[in-house]
């Protein structure tokens, strides 16, 4: 076994990319603090790593002041991901208020505790910060259109602030932050009650139910495969000299709805009928992001493509 003395904090790490996050960092060898509130993690996703000893799970809601003794359990924290919050529309909406104050005063919390210790600190931030674009591709540069009192409010605000009191830990206290704006991600473990697109139609596809289209599906997304995105986040933590940077990781490919939806049909051998139902509101129309600064910088692309990433989300779920 690779022994290394590097110990990371993942929040949120009892999620679907956390606790991919969770396998990378013990697989290299690292001691990893795992804290999730499982609200809408879940610990299925960790408990092949519950007894290794070099993970420690700690329930914690970063809502509330965390423990005074929490600092106890570290000498040093050399690396932070930030990823506590709910993500997936149907969940933020459920959870409002927690989404707005787990990115508020959770990520203040946070950034104390890697102030304290000089951790390097990486904000899982979203391309929802870009709201409804009106600039297409996304560039990093791009302010976005977001409504501020909509009912996506709760995440892209919440999400926005948790990038603005990130910028000042590091002008203020020089703390080595470095903001990650992830697009729409799929893959194994993504939960079947997620309510995301992919998820629903493939749930769906293989229970015998109608697929669900919100509006006329003509909206796009763009998909990047957990492994790839992964990757992309080691990257932009382990390399040197990267602090306050703003990075879009995804995968600059562009896809309606109803493409998707035919995909699921066409890769799990389904016909389910398709329902067109009422469109969300402050839905976005397009987003595809823009990775020429990943690419630069990071030195890093996606590689695997919508029909492979498909077919193994489709395995998975029907190995469930
Ligand atoms: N969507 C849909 N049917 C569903 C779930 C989602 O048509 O069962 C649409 C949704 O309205 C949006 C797109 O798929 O336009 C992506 O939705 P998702 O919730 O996966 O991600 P987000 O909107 O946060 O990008």
């Amino acid at each position: 076994m690779m022994k290394t003395d590097i110990k990371c904090l993942i929040t949120g790490g009892a999620g679907f990319i956390g606790s991919h996050l969770c396998d990378s960092m013990i697989s290299k060898g690292y001691e990893v603090y795992c804290l999730d509130n499982l609200s809408t993690g879940d610990r299925r996703n960790i408990a092949h790593l519950l007894s290794h000893k070099n993970f420690h799970f700690s329930k914690l809601d970063l809502t509330s002041p965390l423990p005074a003794d929490f600092t106890d359990n570290f000498n040093k924290l050399d690396f932070i991901y930030h990823l506590a919050s709910p993500a997936s529309p149907p969940h933020y909406q459920r959870l409002a208020i927690e989404t707005l104050m787990v990115n508020s005063y959770g990520t203040y919390q946070i950034l104390n505790l890697a102030k304290k210790f000089n951790s390097r600190f990486l904000l899982a931030s979203t391309s929802e910060v870009y709201g409804d674009p009106l600039v297409h591709p996304q560039k990093e540069s791009y302010y976005g259109n977001v409504n501020p009192h909509g009912v996506r409010a709760c995440y892209d605000e919440a999400k926005r602030f948790a990038e603005a009191i990130t910028m000042e830990y590091y002008r203020k206290f020089r703390l080595d932050a470095r903001i990650s704006r992830i697009f729409n991600t799929y893959g194994p473990r993504m939960s079947v009650t997620d309510g995301r697109v992919i998820s629903n139609f493939i749930t769906q596809a293989l229970s015998g139910k109608k697929l669900t289209i919100y509006g006329d599906g003509m909206q796009t997304r763009s998909f990047s495969y957990i492994s790839d995105l992964i990757d992309g986040l080691i990257k932009f933590m382990e390399i040197p000299d990267l602090q306050s940077e703003v990075i879009n990781l995804g995968y600059p490919e562009e896809h309606t709805v109803n493409e998707i939806a035919h995909s699921i049909q066409n890769l799990t051998k389904t016909k389910n009928e398709i329902v067109y139902l009422e469109k969300k509101s402050d839905d976005p129309v397009r987003r595809k992001p823009d990775i020429t600064k990943a690419k630069k910088l990071l030195n890093w692309q996606p590689h695997t493509g919508l029909h492979h990433g498909l077919l193994e989300t489709i395995a998975y779920f029907q190995n469930l």
